[in-house]
């Protein structure tokens, strides 16, 4: 799986913004955002899709979304947030490696002050890495964490 971008952000070969790591899942930027926030969670080991994947990190992988989704709500100003992972081309993935999307909400449904797919810049990756780290040492999120 040499040419998988995400096997290659978790072995460091490919550059990503980080916001969070433990034993067997990652948390970064998505780097074409639809929202301000917009963050994708994976195991570091390889499974093509939500299918394919063994239930503990599923279930993981969506403990960690209900964790950074506060964690949006509190640190970056969402007012909601939308958890979803896509099985197969047809549903819209686009790296078969599993991955959860959280993508927070503003206002009465807008994608907050950015561009919807325009690469991010590390103006924009340095403010959204602070801002949910910071939001996770807030008692609630670490709360949530701490349940992951
Ligand atoms: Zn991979």
């Amino acid at each position: 799986m040499g040419s998988c971008v995400f096997c290659n952000i978790v072995k460091g070969v490919e550059n990503a913004w980080i916001i969070y790591e433990d034993r067997d899942t990652i948390v970064f930027l998505d780097k074409y955002p639809i929202s301000y926030g917009h963050i994708l969670i994976t195991p570091k080991d390889h499974y093509s899709d939500i299918v394919d994947t063994p239930s503990g990190l599923v279930s993981k992988a969506f403990l960690l979304a209900r964790a950074f989704g506060a964690a949006s709500m509190e640190g970056l100003g969402a007012s909601g947030f939308r958890v979803v992972t896509n099985k197969g081309l047809s549903a819209g993935q686009i790296i078969f490696h599993f991955h959860v999307h959280v993508i927070p909400r503003y206002g009465d449904g807008s994608s907050g002050p950015i561009t919807p797919r325009a690469e991010i810049t590390s103006e924009y990756a340095s403010e959204v890495v602070s801002r949910y780290k910071e939001a996770l040492k807030s008692e609630h999120v670490s709360r949530l964490l701490a349940e992951v």
